[in-house]
């Protein structure tokens, strides 16, 4: 177990984001969070580095309380690196230097040593040949990794991140997913993700839907979104796989509703076509 969270509550003046809030979150595990706008989702995950004070209640991080007094809440932002929808980078910077930075100022390593690092880094997120470009010059996806690399230099053990493909096309969005992907099932890197776009959990150990302050659903993704229903009925999309298998479903077609990549549903698309042309002859 990475966290435990414990009747968590936050109150922003008279308005309670949550109340009550209970979760675990294992180590090594991907986690997804979806749910509709104002639910509390990035007041929950900003807890989870006290970006924001939860205001009663516990979260115990390997154990250790981190909302007791006198807690050192930096030593902790390191190990919980946070990823947000704008890269946070210093555009007059070039790549290299935006990581080698953190480095210096923050882990007070010589730049010979930052600047070294700072290369390995960029090549864990696939980048090492943009080290001596500007952020102007890279495409979103690219700046987003960029960002990675620089939350990946405080050798954090969870990376927690708050919409960080929202701002991405496409390509750039698989290109962040397949980084952090790869990051978790190579390095063992627990991730955290609030996300809007269903396709994104296909591959999460578990999606938690939070709806006004509380959590609706939980489970592996093929659990959760196999729950159409109930996912519209909140406001809520479903990936385009399974939408389409709950369409044809509803055309008649015996089809299951956990199919949720592309491959998945295509076989069993072909499964039911297969079968039913069997039958026809
Ligand atoms: P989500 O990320 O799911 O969209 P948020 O956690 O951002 O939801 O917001 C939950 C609620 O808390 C919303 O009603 C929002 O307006 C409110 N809220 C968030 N941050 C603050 C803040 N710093 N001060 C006051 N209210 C806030
Ligand atoms: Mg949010």
């Amino acid at each position: 177990v990475l966290f435990e969270i414990k009747d968590l509550q936050k109150k922003f003046g008279s308005l309670t984001v949550f109340d009550g809030l209970n979760e675990t979150i294992c180590k090594g595990d991907v986690v997804v969070i979806i749910g509709p706008s104002g639910g509390g989702k990035s007041t929950f995950i900003r807890c989870l580095n006290l970006l924001e004070q939860p205001t009663a209640g516990k979260i115990y991080f390997e154990g250790e309380d981190i909302t007791a007094k006198g807690f050192d809440v930096n030593r902790h932002r390191q190990k919980v690196g946070m990823v947000f929808q704008q890269f946070n980078l210093f555009n007059n910077l070039t790549v290299l230097e935006n990581i080698t930075i953190s480095l210096t100022k923050v882990k007070k390593q010589s730049e010979e040593e930052s600047k070294e690092k700072a290369l390995k880094l960029l090549k864990r997120v696939g980048l090492e040949d943009k080290a001596n470009a500007y952020p102007s010059q890279l495409s979103g996806g690219q700046k987003q990794r960029i960002a990675i690399a620089g939350v990946l230099a405080m050798r954090p053990q969870c990376i927690v991140l708050d919409e960080a493909t929202a701002m991405l096309d496409p390509i750039g969005r698989s290109e962040v997913i397949s980084t952090i992907e790869r990051l978790n099932r190579d390095e063992g890197i627990t991730v955290v993700l609030i996300t809007h776009h269903m396709n994104e959990a296909e591959h999460a150990d578990r999606v938690i839907v939070m709806n006004e302050g509380r959590v609706a659903m939980d489970g592996a993704p093929r659990e959760v979104f196999a729950q159409v229903e109930k996912l519209k009925s909140i406001g809520l999309t479903v990936p385009d796989t399974v939408e389409l298998l709950y369409e044809l479903r509803g055309a008649g077609c015996d089809l299951p509703l956990t199919a949720i990549t592309v491959d998945e549903c295509a076989d069993a698309i072909a499964r039911c076509f297969g079968k039913s042309a069997k039958e026809d002859n």
